[in-house]
C-alpha cells in the first residue's frame, strides 16, 4: 500500500547569538513536539545572521550552538532534516527569483526592518532589507505546508504567501502552495526581562534582558530576581499596563504547559519574591536538562558534523529538484 506524503515543515534560527527562552518557548518547544508528524527541514539560519556585521568565529559558534540546541531539546536527528541554510545553495538562488516578483511597497511595510534598522536606515544592509525575501525562499524553496515560529514571523510568512502568489500568477501555474504560520498560544512573544515593550532577543546588547539556554544555575536565579518589574508591590496580571509583570506570567505558563489563566489565579496577590523564586525553579527545571545535554554535544563537534552533512544532503537533494523546476517555469534553460 503506499503510504500518504507527509506534509512539509520549515523553519529556523538565526546563527546571530545565545539562544534564548524565547526561542526556546516560541518555537523549539512546539518543533520537539510535532516534528515527527511532518517531514520536517530545520535549519540554521546563517545567512540570515550576516545582515548584520558579525564576526566569523562567532557565527561559527553560534551555529554548533543552535544544532546543539535542536538535538539536546528533543528534536530527532533522524526524523528532521537538520543543516546549515548556506550549504544548500538554492536558498539564495530561489531568493533573487523571488526577488524579482516582491515589491518594495511590501518590504516597506515589514516592521522588522524597522526595529532592526533603528534611526539610520541609510546605513542598514540590502541584505536586512530583503531578508523577508531569503526567509520566503527558505520556505518555499521545500514548498513547506507549515511554519511554526514565534509571534514576531507572522508579517513575514504573510508575506512569503504574497510572493508565493505573485510568483504562481507570473508563471501562470500554481507551482507553490501557500504555507500556514503556525504559533504557539502561550510562549509566542517572550519580552525582554529590562524592558517589556522589547521582546527578548539574541541581538539585544544586555545580556541581563534574557535567559540564554546555556546559562547556569545562578544566573538564572540572579537574571530573574533583577528583572523588571514597576512601582506597585502587589502582583497582577496587566499586559497593557503592566508587561513586564505580565511577561513573566507568560513565562511561567508557557513554561510549566498550563494556562495562562491558571497562572493568574496561582500567583495574583502573592510577594515578588515568592513568585521570582518559583518562577527560578521552574526556569531551571526546564532549562537545565537541555543546557546540561547541549553542553555534553558540544564537545563532540564531530557528532554534529556528521548530522549537518547528512542534512545538508537530503535538503540538497530536494532543493536542487525544486530549484529545477522553478527555473525552467521562469523560462531559463535548464541543461
Ligand atoms: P535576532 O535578535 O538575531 O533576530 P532572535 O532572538 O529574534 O534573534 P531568530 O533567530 O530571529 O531569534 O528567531 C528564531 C525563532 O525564534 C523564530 O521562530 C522567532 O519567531 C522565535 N523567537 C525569537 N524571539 C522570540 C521571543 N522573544 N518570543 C518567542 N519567540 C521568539
Ligand atoms: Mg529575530
Amino acid at each position: 500500500m503506499l503510504g500518504k506524503t507527509m506534509s512539509i515543515l520549515v523553519s529556523g534560527i538565526q546563527t546571530s547569538g545565545s539562544l534564548h527562552l524565547g526561542n526556546y518557548l516560541g518555537s523549539i518547544k512546539n518543533w520537539v513536539n510535532i516534528h515527527k508528524q511532518y517531514d520536517s527541514y530545520l535549519f540554521l539560519a546563517d545567512l540570515h545572521s550576516i545582515t548584520v556585521p558579525q564576526d566569523p568565529s562567532f557565527i561559527r559558534s553560534c551555529a554548533y550552538e543552535v544544532a546543539a540546541a535542536y538535538i539536546a531539546s528533543g528534536i530527532s536527528s533522524d526524523k528532521a532534516t537538520i543543516f546549515v541554510q548556506s550549504s544548500v545553495p538554492a536558498h539564495t538562488e530561489l531568493s533573487w527569483i523571488l526577488s524579482c516578483v516582491t515589491s518594495m511597497g511590501w518590504l516597506n511595510r515589514m516592521t522588522q526592518f524597522k526595529d532592526k534598522a533603528g534611526k539610520d536606515k541609510e546605513k542598514a544592509s540590502l541584505g536586512l532589507y530583503s531578508y523577508p525575501v531569503l526567509q520566503a525562499a527558505d520556505v518555499l524553496l521545500y514548498k513547506a505546508d507549515i511554519v511554526p515560529v514565534g509571534e514576531d514571523q507572522k508579517q513575514h510568512i504573510e508575506l512569503c504567501r504574497d510572493i508565493a502568489a505573485a510568483f504562481n500568477r507570473n508563471v501562470n501555474k500554481d507551482y507553490f502552495n501557500l504555507p500556514e504560520p503556525m504559533i504557539m498560544k502561550e510562549g509566542a512573544r517572550i519580552m525582554s526581562l529590562r524592558d517589556g515593550a522589547q521582546k527578548m532577543s539574541k541581538s539585544d546588547p544586555s545580556d541581563n534582558s534574557r535567559i540564554n539556554l546555556l546559562d547556569d544555575q545562578d544566573t538564572i536565579y540572579q537574571k530573574i530576581k533583577k528583572s523588571k518589574t514597576d512601582s506597585i508591590s502587589e502582583i497582577y496580571y496587566d499586559k497593557e499596563n503592566r508587561p513586564e509583570v505580565s511577561n513573566l506570567f507568560s513565562i511561567y505558563a508557557a513554561l510549566s504547559d498550563r494556562k495562562i489563566e491558571t497562572i493568574i489565579d496561582e500567583f495574583t496577590g502573592k510577594t515578588f519574591s515568592e513568585f521570582k523564586s518559583k518562577l527560578a525553579d521552574l526556569t531551571v527545571e526546564v532549562i537545565g536538562p537541555i543546557s546540561k545535554e547541549m553542553r555534553r554535544i558540544l564537545n563532540s563537534k564531530d557528532y554534529l558534523d556528521n548530522i549537518l552533512s547528512f542534512g545538508a544532503e537530503k535538503a540538497n537533494k530536494i532543493a536542487s529538484q525544486n530549484i529545477k523546476e522553478v527555473k525552467e517555469l521562469v523560462g531559463f534553460i535548464s541543461l
